[in-house]
């Protein structure tokens, strides 16, 4: 028996507690090539909003009443699968839940390196690989760019500022708050903006960048992009990484300034991190080494318990987390 957490209904706006149930489940005795795993660390993402609408996209929906999935990382308890030793910790996408059964080829043993099991949901994860691949592959950033990046105090885009920082570009970040904004300039990042401040954004990346930006790794859509293709210098890239600012409510977004795209020959590409997992040794290979020489702060926001996986989700759109956010088990 473990606990699971399913959808109870499909949300409208931000989740609430009633569109969600931790149920006991049963787990099934092991087959051949098969594990168990207890789960230590949960991840949750804003991608998994877009999940609980039955809608098709990239992924596909959480159906109702059963249990949800997500990145988790676990150690093996009993296996029978060669691959696989009681004690290996594993990286696996049955989240939400205390325990599982899985293939052993669903998951992924962590790699030998010297950081915490969770660094792999986080900078040494998805989000490290979003942010490595959507600003160094997508973006083309390269050193001497000015870049501007969205939710810089998150996973997303902490990463983003200390990678970029590391290669040697300027940086102008954008977080909700005064504290967020005092911790990504601690980062490393040449300038903030506080979105929620009165000052438009339009005008605060005008004075944060006089003469224009030559990347911008957006996690938010809305007012930052339009912000953004606004102050491109000609030939700009624009990552489209991800449009928080739009998960809960599905609002159009007005981009007064799109007609820019066409003038200063703006290039606009939406990317998904599993593009680049072919790529994925590069990854481990250059962020292994920059975590290692200690160039990079690595924060997680910790939730403590199952029970508090949708408060810690619900958290992501209330700007709670500060790096990674993550419920521990
Ligand atoms: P974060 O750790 O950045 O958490 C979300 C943050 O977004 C919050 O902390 C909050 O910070 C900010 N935020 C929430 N609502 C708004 C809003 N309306 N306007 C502006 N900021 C808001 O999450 P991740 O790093 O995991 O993800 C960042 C983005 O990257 C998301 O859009 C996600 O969907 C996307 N993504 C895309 C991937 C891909 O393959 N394309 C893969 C992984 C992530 P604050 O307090 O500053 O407002």
């Amino acid at each position: 028996m473990t606990r699971a957490w399913t959808l109870a209904s499909r949300p409208s706006g931000v989740p609430a507690d009633e569109d969600f149930a931790l149920i006991d489940i049963d787990l099934p005795p092991l087959k051949e090539g098969e594990v168990r795993v207890a789960n230590r660390w949960l991840s949750v993402d804003p991608y998994m909003r877009g999940r609980m609408n039955d809608v098709k996209s990239y992924v596909p929906p959480f159906q109702l009443g059963a249990p949800m999935d997500g990145g988790a990382i676990g150690e093996v308890v009993e296996s029978r699968a060669d691959a696989l030793r009681p004690g290996d910790m594993v990286q696996h996408m049955a989240g939400w839940r205390d325990a599982a059964v899985i293939p052993a080829a669903a998951a992924q043993k962590l790699p030998a390196l010297e950081v915490p099991p969770q660094a792999f949901l986080g900078q040494l994860g998805m989000p490290g690989m979003t942010a490595y691949f959507g600003l160094l592959a997508v973006g083309e950033a390269k050193p001497g760019d000015t870049v501007f990046v969205s939710a810089a105090a998150g996973a997303v885009g902490s990463t983003v500022v200390q990678v970029a920082k590391a290669k040697g570009m300027t940086v102008i970040g954008s977080a909700g708050g005064s504290d967020k904004c005092a911790w990504v300039r601690d980062l490393g990042a040449d300038q903030v903006i506080d979105y929620k401040a009165d000052e438009p954004l339009v005008k605060a990346l005008g004075r944060a960048a006089p003469e224009g930006i030559d990347v911008y790794f957006d996690n938010v859509g809305g007012q930052h992009l339009d912000a953004a293709i606004a102050h491109a210098k000609p030939r700009g890239r624009l990552a489209i990484c991800g449009m928080i600012d739009m998960y809960n409510t599905g609002a159009p977004t007005t981009l007064r300034y799109a007609a820019r795209i066409i003038g200063a020959r703006l290039k606009i590409e939406g990317f998904i991190v599993s593009d680049y997992m072919d790529r994925a040794d590069e990854f481990y290979r250059e962020m292994g080494a920059l975590l290692a020489d200690g160039r990079f702060r690595r924060e997680e926001t910790v939730f403590e318990g199952i029970e508090q996986t949708p408060a810690a989700f619900r958290g992501l759109f209330t700007g709670e987390n500060r790096g990674k956010m993550l419920v521990k088990i």
